[in-house]
């Protein structure tokens, strides 16, 4: 069985690293898009503090999760060093009791059935400041010691890499679809045919014009993301928890005095790959209030990134009713990094002719 994986973003790299695991051949193309999500994604992995309801989302988010465990044990015994995830914690933070209080209860009732989450405890003022020094001096928190972040970047390489170690391969270009006789075939940029029995489609944010020609009205869009990143020269930040105040802005830190924060959610920016003063000052402002020890911090970069959004917050997973030999993954939106690894396994299930090892029935792509 042969296996073409369109786009190598988190999700992408998963399929093509959990098929290869199967000894299916497999080959990942990826066009590099600039603005590709899982390059600019913070990395935070902690489902369970969301205000975001929706229980079929919810129950992918963590999942996906929880199955970080099992992934970096894969890779690591595949001899991958560097996959960029960290188990820091999470500190949730409001300077409002009331709506501290109900977050600590939201995520009790969360952790009832995911004892990865650890003792999540209340945190005084003084010791949330421990834990992120440049936090204000007011702000009390709730911390999760199993909340983690990761470097997208960083573990898309090391499965793709893992993948091409058990023989995929990898190559850079830009590919089309198109049917013939209800079968779906690869073209790649020169027009040739590349020979696949199945085709999956993780193309992300740019999916759409790829299944437009088949006739699919794939309801996924481009929302712009930017997100600075900092550095505090000669802080050791590796071990700071993500921090999430009750807004949808958030910090968390890296290896190398940087710490990052995000984001603006920036809807009908279409493919508008800028930094914008707008963007830069909102993603600013936000850290700024809440971390005021960030201010004397080196400005190093701001990453953009085009989440896929879809219509709703659900992803879109499984084969495409009406085409033959298509599969779609896409519309992770805010949370791809968290739920693309297990989506990417799912995906992988699906290919290989297997029941997914959980419903994905509430995840059907529309048909054509
Ligand atoms: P992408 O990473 O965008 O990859 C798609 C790939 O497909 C691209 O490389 C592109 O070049 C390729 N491609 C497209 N069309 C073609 C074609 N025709 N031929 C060949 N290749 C093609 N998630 C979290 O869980 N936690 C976070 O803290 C978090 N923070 C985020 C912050 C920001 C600012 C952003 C932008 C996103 C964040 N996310 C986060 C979301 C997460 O990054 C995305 O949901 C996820 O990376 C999407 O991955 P993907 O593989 O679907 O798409």
């Amino acid at each position: 069985m042969r296996v073409v994986v369109i786009g190598a973003g988190i999700l992408g790299s998963s399929v093509a690293y959990h098929l290869a695991m199967r000894g299916i051949q497999v080959e990942i193309v990826d066009e590099g898009h600039q603005g590709k999500a899982t390059l600019a994604g913070a990395g935070i992995v902690c489902p369970w503090a969301t205000k975001a309801t929706d229980p079929e989302w919810y129950a992918l988010y963590a999942a996906g999760a929880r199955y970080y465990g099992d992934l970096v044990e894969g890779l690591t015994r595949r001899g991958e060093v560097e996959i960029g995830y960290g188990r820091v914690g999470a500190l949730v933070v409001s300077e409002d009791r009331k709506e501290l209080e109900a977050a600590e209860q939201r995520i009790h009732a969360r952790i009832a059935t995911a004892p990865e989450a650890g003792d999540v405890r209340r945190v005084s003022a003084a010791d949330a400041k421990r834990l992120f020094p440049p936090l204000r001096d007011d702000l009390d928190g709730v911390y999760i010691p199993g909340g983690a972040r990761v470097n997208g970047s960083l573990l898309a390489s090391a499965m793709a890499r893992a993948a091409v170690a058990m023989g995929a391969t990898l190559r850079r270009d830009h590919v089309s679809l198109e049917v013939q006789e209800g079968r779906v075939r690869c073209l790649d940029s020169d027009g040739s045919i590349i020979e696949a029995d199945e085709i999956v489609v993780t193309a992300g944010a740019w999916a759409s014009q790829i299944l437009r020609p088949l006739g699919l009205e794939h309801p996924v869009r481009p929302q712009k993301g930017q997100i600075v990143h900092l550095r505090l020269p000669g802080v050791e930040t590796r071990s700071w928890p993500v921090l999430l105040p009750m807004t949808s802005h958030y910090m968390l830190a890296f290896d190398d005095s940087r710490v990052v924060i995000g984001a603006t959610r920036e809807d009908n920016s279409g493919f508008d790959y800028r930094v914008t003063a707008g963007g830069q000052a909102e993603v600013l402002n936000a850290g700024l209030a809440i971390a005021p020890g960030l201010a004397s911090g080196t400005i190093i970069e701001t990453r953009i990134g085009f989440r896929p959004a879809g219509d709703s917050i659900k992803p879109i997973l499984g084969r495409a009713e009406g085409i033959e030999g298509l599969i779609i993954g896409n519309a992770l939106g805010a949370s791809g990094l968290s739920i693309g690894p297990y989506a990417g396994r799912l995906l992988s299930q699906i290919c290989a002719g297997e029941s997914p090892e959980i419903d994905i029935s509430p995840y059907t792509p529309a048909s054509a």
